[in-house]
């Protein structure tokens, strides 16, 4: 494969940018080699500046449902721009798109936009400990929230493949509020809270992991987790930045109905424009300036361009709930094709899937928290990576995400995946 342009700009970014990248994971740290430099995308194809196309499965990591420059997005930028690019006041699309959310996503009552997920996050748990009035937080290993201090302890995702976990400049005094316990784990759960009795704010957590791989919930888990914080008064937070408005209209809270108190969004509700929010229960969420004491605010939040393509993206979803049969459709035949490939090739790897989510791990366990997961060989993994792009097939550059599929996938690019995988894992074994 020709990457001569990618290689130079690469070279020449490293002069002005950290790592010559603005998000870690993109420097192809954890896979080597040269990260790609993109130049467009259409539908389900993605284009870098040596003119290689790829079949896509990152999609912005997440946000493109639809597939790239879908016009149903486009054609809102395009008519928002034309009225100006930010005011810094109200606007009514900003309550179009909050009805929207509110309806799409019952438990949410009210909602605060902001413009990343990591803001989201960040702002959950700043109402969530004005709320109850109590310092710490539970954060489950491997799940990554952004990089709010709070956060970047046992992060998966980026921070993981850095091999920085636990980020330096992230204070002690921060890090001693933020206490762990691994996904699928009741008890370590009702450990944590029966040692810190009264002082436990919020349980954040990703209701279906995408930043460790794929991990699912098991045996009732996300119900489990919600009757201790209902017993203990803890505010229980699902982080769907992933998740929300992708594995279903409702998100992952409404595949395995279980109700957070509040919820943190991201991405998705763009279209790919930077976009965050959190949101919750109206009694939590009037603690939120100026309702309230807890002060959160945003210069570019509610910015009238995002607002215009997350109206219109979110709007698409809810009127055409065939969007989410045919993305599971899709993600079952992928699943399905790659199992029956790891049988043919007598490989005993792990495909997890639910809904358009998915991954491979090159581990024999079953994986079913983070420390599963880190028994994945993730230099077979890099290789791997290498050869789904010499044939073809872009995906996330590290074994510790998820894979995303949209909904402009046909089921021939799915069949020329499969075989790509086919062909790869022949080549790495
Ligand atoms: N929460 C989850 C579950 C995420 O996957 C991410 C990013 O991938 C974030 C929060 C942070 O979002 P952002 O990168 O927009 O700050």
């Amino acid at each position: 494969m020709n990457n001569k342009q990618s290689k130079s700009l690469f070279d020449k970014a490293q002069h002005t940018i950290p790592g010559g990248v603005n998000s870690p994971v993109r420097a192809f740290k954890s896979v080597g080699g040269t990260p790609l430099f993109i130049k467009s995308a259409q539908g389900a194809y993605i284009t870098d500046e040596d003119d290689n196309s790829f079949i896509e499965l990152i999609n912005s990591w997440g946000p493109m449902i639809l597939g790239h420059a879908h016009p149903v997005i486009t054609s809102a930028v395009q008519e928002a721009v034309n009225n100006s690019l930010s005011f810094g006041a109200p606007t009514a699309k900003e309550i179009d798109i909050a009805e929207l959310i509110c309806e799409m996503v019952p438990s949410i009552e009210k909602v605060r936009m902001v413009n990343s997920g990591t803001e989201a996050t960040m702002s959950a748990i700043r109402v969530a400990r004005g709320y109850t009035s109590r310092n710490k937080i539970i954060k489950i290993e491997g799940c990554y929230h952004g990089h709010g201090d709070s956060f970047l302890i046992a992060a998966g995702s980026g921070a993981v493949t850095m091999g920085v976990p636990n980020s330096p400049g992230v204070t002690d005094g921060t890090a001693k509020d933020t206490l762990l316990a691994p996904y699928n784990n009741v008890e370590a759960i009702q450990t944590l809270v029966a040692e810190n009795k009264g002082e436990i704010a919020a349980l954040i957590i990703e209701p279906v992991p995408g930043n460790m791989g794929l991990v699912l919930p098991k045996d009732n888990y996300l119900q489990k987790l919600r009757e201790i914080c209902d017993a203990e008064g803890i505010v229980l937070i699902f982080d769907e930045v992933m998740t929300g408005f992708r594995l279903a209209k409702g998100g992952a809270q409404e595949v395995f109905g279980v109700t957070p108190d509040m919820t943190t969004l991201g991405k998705i509700i763009g279209g790919g424009m930077p976009v965050g929010a959190y949101g919750g229960k109206a009694e939590i969420m009037n603690f939120v300036a100026p309702a309230g004491p807890v002060y959160q605010a945003g210069t570019l939040s509610g910015n009238p361009v995002a607002m215009a393509a997350g109206l219109n993206m979110l709007t698409y979803l809810n009127e055409h709930p065939e969007v989410y049969t045919e993305l599971a459709a899709k993600g079952e035949k992928l699943a399905e094709g790659i199992q029956a490939v790891l049988k043919e090739l007598n490989l005993p790897y792990q495909v997890t899937l639910l809904g358009s989510m998915i991954c491979i791990f090159f581990t024999e366990n079953e994986v079913d928290n983070f420390a599963d997961a880190q028994t994945t060989n993730t230099e077979k993994f890099g290789k791997f990576f290498h050869q789904m792009l010499e044939n073809g097939v872009y995906l996330p550059p590290s074994q510790y995400e998820s894979w995303f599929m949209s909904l402009a996938l046909t089921d021939e690019n799915i069949q020329q995946i499969i075989a790509a995988v086919k062909s790869s894992l022949i080549a790495v074994e």
